[in-house]
């Protein structure tokens, strides 16, 4: 009995010692490195945002389509206790005679299937995105995950919009597209673009290739006529937590979501020096999901609430 007891104490303790340090490294820590490295040549993103014919945008809106929350310690590392809110958004570029969407959000249905918490799913902005979709020129997404392509793949105008859409071939051929909600065949004669580093799909905005979140998640950099500077970011971060505390989502998550990590430390490490701690940034960053950082967005104006 005594040695029962015994080898029963060993493997508790072993156990706790496993679940202690597997904790450690799933859920607790995800510090982005000092020396992780990506770069962007903003020179260069200025020089092709402008190299175009054609006006430059006249300012950007954004339309929050869903709002939920996530556990803390799924957005940040060693977040601990209590959620963090999580929002759904689209976001459109105002030019003198065209629009272009960023993201879409995604439907009613695809949302409600998921294990997260959604606390607002608002019908009436969904009709206005879509209605916005049939009128862009142009609709891009900063990444092929369903909250962002979803409102494509199930829109009731799929075979309207798509001539309009701009996946790329990291996005379009990504495994991801499986759970997008596509309708078979509807992308059978799609042709997405390929392009390297950087590309300019109209004038004032450039797509800067950033992969590590997802395989075609990309950045995309937007400068108004009055010469304001944004960078939607996407899901590189969920939060401006995680540049605050410089960590990543805890290895766990991004292992589910099949995160290139080497990639995705290096786009933080990036965001974190060029824009958030620089004291001489002037680039309005945009983190998709983080609903606080447009509010203040919002308040200021920079970014102006709902589509046109
Ligand atoms: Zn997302």
């Amino acid at each position: 009995m005594k040695k029962f007891l015994k080898v029963t104490l060993i493997v508790i303790a072993c156990l706790a010692v496993i679940g202690f340090v597997g904790k450690y490294f799933l859920v607790d820590k995800a510090l982005i490195p000092t020396d992780a490295s990506f770069t962007v040549d903003m020179d260069e993103i200025r020089r092709l945002a402008t190299s175009q014919d054609g006006g430059l945008p006249a300012e950007i809106r954004a339309l929050v389509v869903a709002e939920g929350a996530f556990p803390s310690w799924m957005v940040a590392a060693g977040g601990g206790g209590g959620e963090i809110p999580i929002a759904f958004v689209a976001y459109q570029i105002v030019y003198a005679d065209k629009t272009v969407v960023i993201d879409t959000a995604a439907g009613r249905a695809a949302f409600e299937v998921m294990p997260f918490k959604l606390k607002s799913f608002s019908d009436a902005n969904y009709e206005v995105l879509q209605e916005s979709l049939k009128k862009a020129s142009l609709i891009l997404i900063t990444h092929e995950h369903f909250d962002h392509i979803g409102g494509i793949a199930a829109s009731p105008y799929l075979a309207e919009i798509l001539p309009h859409v701009l996946l790329t071939t990291e996005q379009f051929q990504s495994f991801f597209m499986k759970e997008a909600g596509f309708p078979a065949g509807s992308l059978d004669d799609y042709a997405p673009l390929s392009y390297d580093g950087y590309y300019s799909p109209a004038p004032g905005v450039v797509l800067i290739k950033a992969p590590g979140h997802a395989p075609g998640q990309q950045m995309i950099y937007v400068v108004t006529k009055g010469g304001v500077e944004y960078l939607f970011v996407g899901d590189i971060v969920w939060s401006l937590e995680n540049l605050k505390r410089e960590v990543n989502r805890p290895l766990l998550v991004s292992l589910m979501l099949r995160e290139d990590l080497d990639s995705a430390r290096g786009e933080i490490r990036w965001i974190i020096d060029n824009l958030y701690a620089n004291p001489q940034n002037t680039i309005t960053y945009v983190i998709s999901h983080d609903g606080g950082q447009l509010n203040e967005y919002f308040k200021t104006g920079v970014i102006m609430e709902g589509f046109k």
